[in-house]
């Protein structure tokens, strides 16, 4: 199978697994310039199953650092609210949401990390109103990758850029399931197993998670009514998508207030075009109390500063050290791939899905079982092969879930 083959399969997977785009539905996407090839076979496919309509915005990673090197600097406060509001509204009347992501993951690492925060921060507000309609899942959305020349570089620094291209392109087809013969039916199988394995676990009714390894040792309470996730997700509005391609990881809402201990990363984060490097970070009662990175600490605390949610955990989930992702051995730089290659934790903004009922609840009964918010959602990689997890009940016995980072 050639390349064009492929990346047809992907925009396939993307709209019939990924989103189960509707009939009549419109499609709202978003996608770096240089992924234009894999916008136009998702519209073509978009098309096909009867979207109304299909609108791509473009992003340009060179655009970018040109507002950074010229932009007046109190501009860095703007964003255009115009836009992100007409986001919203196409949301609400209907739209489904596609992701491509493939940016340069180190594109803003050389600017300056104030104007950096402050542009994210303007942006993460006026994206606000639309991000909570994603994150509620009240729309169908996913997100797909597109291997890119800086990206690729990035993974495969040792390689010439079309070597590294190519590579980079074929570890986003296996963990796509592009490789298959039949990527929708192996979508299909996957997603059973991940939504057993949340059954399995909601099963269980932990308070909370044990997690131990060389320079982690954390108690991560669950919140109350909380429920594992896994794989695909019913929208809203009805229809059944799965939000990442690929996916690996079951998660749950942890309890804002009941996170003790300290943990490490296992991975370097990029958290919007900046890279942070072994984050080592202490919880009490919940609150991040002390945070260091031995790069990028200047961006960690500022992320941290956000608001005061940003210290507080959002999301944790797990994911086995034999997962396909983690099995390549490679290091994505992008976490769509580095999160399901390992268990993580996130600061920031709850989903309320992964509460019994939680879509119908208030932003206060939210908050009164322990989800956290926040203006910011940050997943970073806490597993390894040398991880151990228990599961500790509510009368505080512990049960071991995984040993060695695997499943037992
Ligand atoms: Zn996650
Ligand atoms: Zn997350």
């Amino acid at each position: 199978m050639n390349h064009e083959d492929k990346l047809d399969r992907l925009a396939q997977v993307a709209v019939h697994v990924g989103l189960g785009l509707a009939r009549g539905q419109e499609l709202v996407m978003t996608s770096p310039l240089e992924a234009a090839p894999l916008a136009r076979r998702i519209t073509e496919h978009a098309y096909k199953a009867g979207a109304s309509f299909v609108t791509t915005l473009f992003t340009d990673d060179e655009s970018t650092l040109l507002r950074f090197r010229y932009a007046p600097d109190e501009s860095f406060d703007c964003a255009p609210g115009w836009l992100y509001d007409g986001i919203a509204a196409a949301f609400r009347s209907g739209a489904a949401r596609l992701a491509i992501t493939g940016a340069d993951p180190a594109l803003l690492a050389n600017e300056d990390p104030a104007k950096v925060g402050r542009a994210n921060l303007a942006t993460s507000k006026a994206y606000r109103p639309a991000l909570e309609l994603i994150t509620r899942h009240e729309i169908n959305w996913t997100i797909v990758a597109c291997a890119t020349a800086a990206w690729a570089r990035r993974v495969f620094p040792d390689q010439p850029e079309c070597a590294a291209i190519g590579r980079l392109w074929e570890a986003i087809f296996a963990a796509s399931r592009c490789d298959q013969p039949d990527p929708v039916s192996a979508w299909r199988k996957h997603d059973a197993q991940l939504r057993e394995r949340a059954d399995r676990m909601n099963a269980k009714r932990y308070a909370a998670l044990h997690f131990q390894a060389p320079g982690t040792d954390l108690t991560v309470g669950l919140a109350d009514d909380h429920r594992w996730m896994g794989g695909g997700t019913r929208a809203g509005n009805g229809i059944d998508c799965i939000p990442n391609l690929p996916t690996e990881e079951i998660f749950t809402t942890p309890h804002k207030d009941r996170v003790e201990g300290t943990v490490r990363s296992t991975k370097p984060l990029s958290y919007q075009g900046a890279l942070i490097e072994n984050i080592a970070v202490r919880f009490e009662e919940g609150r991040v109390v002390q945070a260091n990175a031995s790069n990028g600490e200047a961006t960690l605390q500022r992320m941290l500063d956000s608001d005061e949610g940003a210290r507080r955990l959002g999301e944790v989930a797990l994911v086995p050290h034999s997962s396909p992702i983690a099995s390549s051995g490679l290091l994505f730089w992008n976490t769509l791939f580095d999160e399901n290659a390992a268990s993580h934790i996130a600061l920031g903004q709850a989903y309320s899905t992964c509460i019994q009922n939680g879509d119908a609840l208030t932003p206060e009964e939210l908050s009164k079982r322990g989800a956290n918010e926040s203006l910011i959602h940050v997943d970073w990689m806490i597993g390894s092969k040398t991880m151990n997890i228990d599961g500790i009940t509510s009368q505080g016995t512990a049960e071991p879930l995984m040993r060695n980072g695997d499943w037992i």
